[in-house]
């Protein structure tokens, strides 16, 4: 293949893979935002492989192909795995998976398979003392992860006990999102003009690695567990025996896994499992062959990166060709245009997909795409569908935007920063809808009831045409609205009184400010306390709030000085809305101090801790710097310690620190 090749090309081809490696690792791992398909990285790494095994005088131990991905960082306490969790070699064809059998059998004879899918989610161990769940940690570099117990027992199926106190335990599972929550984080995500996750893996790492445990709550994550990394209470010889031993204990062991006595069976079993890939409710990205018997892992032994004894063989990606027949333009809640491409139905990894989305104009122009053009459309992460590239062009050129609002028919821009294009007509009755979509739903004033549906019915009919109108509704008409009734109108009364009473932190957010999330909004409604103070603050009053930049600052003082929102706002006011913040200070005592917590402390939780210095109006924050206050170390604490130790920080105990709060 590099017949011809200079040395030092070659050498220069390796340190490119490795370095695009690397990136797109990072990418992957540590941001979740991958920028490639999983089969691309793939397809990388093989030929740096190939590259390695050509050349060993270029090979090193630090290449991304000896190295298992990701790293611990600083976010959560680290943990050292004492059994290294590995990962698996991959093969994407049947010759493959003869070639590994052939490998198994140098070395063992007749050996029996177990065949499970593959699930696309992320590494976790998960550990028991006497039966009861003690630490889960990610699966890190392989060797250090990183301690998120509080987010892993808030996950249904984590049993926080076993159905006997064996002394101790360390299990391996793989944390995912089910395709259902997925699709109602992505909902929500869309709704909230915010970024949405790529696919339901790249969803579970983010929503596992939160700091704070509600937000995973209510990511509805799940687990399926597929080996014990430890034992101590029990003799198992082999994996079959081990995911009946682990599913006795209470476990949610990996699905349908099947033993086999050889690899034709096992090859069977793999087609099997790829044909009801479509169908699962969870995500899988190939299906995985184990050696069963654990006196034969043994012998086989494994790599720097995985063991000998097990390969993953991914299935490739599907792709199809179809006419792209229209491109629709939707206006988002902030004005954002967003195409979609219209396309002949084709059926792709089980579902019937006809659209599909192009993102901005920029991703239009690259791609060179226009209506009547032959498209290959593939389904990444089996869920979202995409547009690869144009195969046949009808005409020449690519679609262009159009320059005035579908809804509306305003004037669009786009500002030279952005890749968006917007309408910025504040009338625009898309906008509007979106808008009360948003006003309403769970995380702002969660008015229950008014759904997008009914959102879109009332405002058809004449009910709603501004946002203040859901405060002033005619529920005589509502009752006689088609698919209504007194008690269906009744009960979108209730929950709209109910919503007068919210804090101030969810109408901030629903008024749906830009650059402005839940998070924020919090923060702004706790700094001034009430609606007339954020009225009147300046962007330097706003800068002031740790945590705020400029582009949020100027954002909202924009907002606030448009006479629209001064209407909106005296509107609810007269309407009865709480425009107070409800989180009471009462006591300041660590006003202006930081905290970071590192290691276990005796009786409090971090949780806990982190809520007391927040009642007392100080902060916490993960890293030690200089700026930190005091560094509240438990048992075990870490390099955090050694950091406050080496810049002076004072480190307190929780005795120390009950004694403050008292
Ligand atoms: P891997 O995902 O290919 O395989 C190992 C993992 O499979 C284990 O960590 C394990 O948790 C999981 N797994 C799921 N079900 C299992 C089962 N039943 N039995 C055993 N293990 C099971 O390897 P990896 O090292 O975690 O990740 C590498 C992969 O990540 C690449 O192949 C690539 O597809 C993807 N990646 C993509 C990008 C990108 O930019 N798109 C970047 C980096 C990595």
């Amino acid at each position: 293949m590099f017949i011809g090749d200079s040395m030092t090309e070659i050498e220069k081809k390796i340190n490119e893979l490795r370095e695009t490696l690397r990136y797109h690792s990072a990418r992957y791992y540590n941001d979740d935002a991958p920028e490639i398909e999983d089969y691309e990285y793939d397809m990388m790494m093989r030929e740096l492989k190939a590259l390695e095994e050509e050349y060993p005088q270029f090979d090193t131990a630090d290449s991304p192909t000896k190295k298992v991905g990701g790293k611990a960082d600083n976010t959560f306490e680290s943990v050292v795995h004492s059994v290294r969790m590995e990962s698996l070699q991959d093969a994407f064809s049947r010759d493959e998976i003869r070639d590994f059998d052939k490998r198994v059998n140098d070395s063992v004879t007749t050996p029996k398979y177990v065949v499970e899918p593959k699930i696309d989610g992320l590494s976790v161990s998960l550990e028991y003392r006497d039966g009861v769940f003690f630490r889960g940690s990610t699966r890190g570099d392989g060797d250090v992860g990183e301690d998120v117990s509080g987010n892993l027992r808030v996950i249904h199926n984590v049993p926080l006990k076993l159905n006997k106190a064996i002394p101790y335990i360390e299990v391996r599972g793989e944390v995912y999102m089910p395709k259902k929550s997925f699709e109602r984080v992505v909902d929500r995500q869309l709704l909230n003009d915010e970024k949405p996750f790529k696919n339901p893996r790249n969803a579970a790492a983010g929503s596992l690695r939160q700091k704070d445990s509600s937000v995973t709550a209510g990511r509805g994550l799940d687990i399926f567990i597929f080996n014990i990394q430890q034992i101590d209470g029990a003799e198992l010889n082999s994996h079959k025996q081990s995911l009946d031993y682990l599913a006795e204990l209470g476990f949610n062991t990996v699905p349908f896994y099947t033993q086999v006595d050889n690899i034709d069976d096992a090859l069977k079993e793999i087609e099997r499992i790829g044909e009801e890939r479509g169908n699962l409710e969870f995500d899988i990205d190939g299906a995985v062959i184990k050696v069963d018997d654990f006196s034969q892992r043994d012998i086989l032994g494994s790599t720097a990166k995985y063991p000998k004894w097990a390969v993953a063989f991914k299935y490739p990606p599907e792709e199809k060709q179809t006419i792209l027949k229209d491109i629709e333009i939707a206006v988002g809640r902030t004005g954002v245009l967003t195409p979609t491409a219209i396309f002949d139905s084709i059926h792709l990894a089980g579902t019937t997909v006809s659209r599909a989305t192009l993102h901005n104009q920029d991703f239009i122009n690259e791609k060179n795409i226009n209506i009547g053009d032959t498209i290959t459309v593939r389904k990444a992460g089996d869920i979202i569908p995409e547009v690869l590239c144009v195969n046949e062009k009808k005409c020449d050129g690519a679609y262009v935007f159009p320059t005035v609002c579908p809804s509306c028919g305003e004037p669009v821009i786009r500002e030279n920063d952005e890749a968006a294009i917007r309408c910025i007509n504040s009338e625009c009755p898309a906008q509007l809808l979106r808008n009360l979509i948003h006003f309403c739903s769970r995380d702002a004033m969660d008015i229950e009831g008014l759904g997008p549906a009914i959102i879109e019915n009332f405002v058809d009919n004449g009910l709603i045409s501004k946002t203040y109108d859901i405060y002033n509704l005619d529920y005589e008409k509502i009752a006689s609205l088609e698919g209504f009734k007194e008690t269906s109108a009744n009960n979108i009364k209730e929950s709209v009184e109910k919503s007068k009473d919210n804090d101030l932190a969810k109408l901030i957010f629903a008024l749906g400010i830009r650059h402005i999330g839940a998070k924020a909004g919090k923060l702004l409604a706790d700094y001034f306390k009430d609606i007339d103070s954020i009225m009147n603050a300046a962007v330097e009053d706003i800068l002031e709030i740790d945590g705020y930049g400029l582009v949020m600052a100027q954002s909202v003082a924009e907002y606030f000085s448009l006479a629209a929102t001064a209407e909106l706002i005296n509107k609810l006011k007269s309407a009865g809305v709480n425009m107070k913040s409800k989180t009471v200070i009462e006591d300041e005592r660590f006003k202006g101090m930081t905290f970071v917590l590192t290691g276990t402390l005796p009786t409090l939780k971090r949780a806990e801790a982190s809520k007391i210095i927040e009642s007392f109006g100080g902060k916490t924050s993960s890293s030690v710097s200089k700026k930190t206050t005091y560094v509240l170390a438990g048992e075990e604490a870490g390099s955090k310690l050694d950091k406050a130790n080496k810049l002076g920080i004072t480190v307190i105990t929780e005795e120390e620190f009950m004694g403050m709060v008292k």
